[in-house]
């Protein structure tokens, strides 16, 4: 007998059918004696039409309101969901996030989490009921209602599961995985059995949208097992563990691809002491999240700097370069939204030679050019033209042999 938190992410609980194949699973899951916490995000596509509607009634979208508005569609899922379950003989109960005890500060539409007091969880459980919980939201220190931001009903299962001591949480979602790659670009992309939490990590920072990266980061701090699986297939997924890979292990774990920044180029500064010091400290003043950062080997006393940042804060990064380059005396600066980051992760790359080499040979033999490169110690990063991503998805996937079993 297990204690578990089970997350049904927005596809999983997406119709009728879906809520009542979920309930089955559930029964199934405490008639065999485990004990379990759902946690369930908007029926399917809710959360974006709750913002289109925002968006169609309101410029001005007051944060208070949008908590109140968006959170919405994890409470009616977490009550049908709820509804289900006593049809098919499971003493059930939802929860709002207040209920449930997530206090958080007040951050409107992006909330942290600051404590978590499940004694209502706790009880529930106790008297041999099933708390399902809507999933990222909480209640804030001054009492009012919060969004834990997009994917923050993972970081809600995974900080309920810490709090009550479960065994493991579990993702459900519509793979049954984390793959070797998108498996929508790549077909013969294959499921991993296990990952370790750096690699995950690394993915989710470069791309792969499950789980959400704050409740990895979250998962790894706390110690929470976590199990990432199909509500479809029911077969065993990912899991992930902070266990080193063994010697047979894959050099290179998988390969992920991220559309959603752009490069900001600011030419021709001087090279002196303090110049990217003053750059980048007035793009952290005006809030931008500098990513992949190069400096060019400088000429003549000068040189380029180029970055990147996520694409609705390419305008607001390319003023505050624009202004700098002007009191700097550099040469203009040039923004560019149409790249993409392809990434490999691997914790094997640590101690094997040659994997950036065959990276680059790999994306030379399919003439695509790279545009800037980052690494850590478990992952390579080049900058390519967006049109070129999932082919070089594709190619390094290939090059790496990511589809034969490690
Ligand atoms: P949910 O709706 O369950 O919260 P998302 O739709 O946000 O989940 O994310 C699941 C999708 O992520 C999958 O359908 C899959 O196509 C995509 N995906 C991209 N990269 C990967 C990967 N490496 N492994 C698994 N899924 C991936
Ligand atoms: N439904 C919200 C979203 O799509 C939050 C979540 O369920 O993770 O981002
Ligand atoms: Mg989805």
């Amino acid at each position: 007998m297990a204690l578990l938190v089970q997350k049904f992410g927005g596809t999983s609980v997406a119709d009728p059918d879906r809520i009542r194949e979920v309930a089955d699973w559930v029964a199934r899951r405490r008639k065999a004696g485990d004990q379990i916490v759902l946690v369930v995000s908007a029926m399917g596509k809710e959360t974006d039409e709750l913002l289109r509607l925002a968006d169609a009634v309101s410029g001005t979208r007051p944060g208070r309101e949008m908590d109140m508005l968006i959170t919405a569609g994890e409470r009616k899922a977490a009550a049908l969901v709820c509804m289900a379950l006593h049809d098919v003989g499971v003493e059930a109960d939802s929860f709002t996030g207040s209920q449930a005890g997530f206090i958080t500060d007040t951050t409107h539409m992006n909330a942290k989490i600051v404590e978590i007091k499940p004694d209502r969880v706790l009880a529930a459980l106790e008297a041999g009921r099933t708390p399902v919980l809507g999933g990222s939201q909480g209640v804030s220190v001054d009492k009012d209602v919060t969004f834990l931001g997009r994917g923050g009903s993972d970081t809600t299962a995974v900080a309920i599961a810490h709090a009550i001591g479960a065994d493991a949480c579990e993702l459900y979602t519509d793979v049954s995985g984390v793959y070797t790659t998108d498996p929508r670009v790549v077909s013969e992309a294959r499921k991993m059995n296990s990952i370790s939490f750096d690699e995950l990590l690394e993915m989710t920072a470069t791309g792969c949208p499950k789980p959400a990266m704050r409740s990895v980061e979250f998962a790894r701090s706390h110690g929470v097992t976590l199990h990432i699986r199909s509500a479809f297939t029911w077969e065993q997924g990912t899991w992930v563990s902070e266990e080193e890979p063994s010697m047979e292990d894959a050099i290179i774990s998988a390969v992920t691809h991220d559309t959603s920044e752009a490069k900001v180029t600011v030419n021709n500064l001087p090279d002196n002491p303090g110049i990217a010091a003053k750059l980048f400290r007035n793009l952290a003043d005006a809030d931008v999240n500098v990513d992949m950062i190069v400096q060019n080997v400088s000429a003549y006393g000068q040189t380029d700097i180029s970055f990147t940042v996520p694409k609705e804060e390419l305008e607001s990064a390319s003023k505050v370069c624009e202004d700098c380059s002007t009191a700097m005396g550099g040469d203009g600066v040039s923004a560019d939204s149409e790249i993409a980051r392809v990434s490999v992760v691997g914790a094997g790359m640590k101690s094997n030679p040659g994997v950036a080499a065959t990276m680059f040979e790999t994306l030379a033999a399919a003439g695509i050019n790279i545009e800037m490169i980052s690494t850590s110690a478990i992952r390579i990063s080049c900058v390519v033209r967006e049109s070129e991503a999932e082919r070089a998805v594709q190619e390094i996937h290939q090059a790496f042999e990511l589809h034969a079993p490690a």
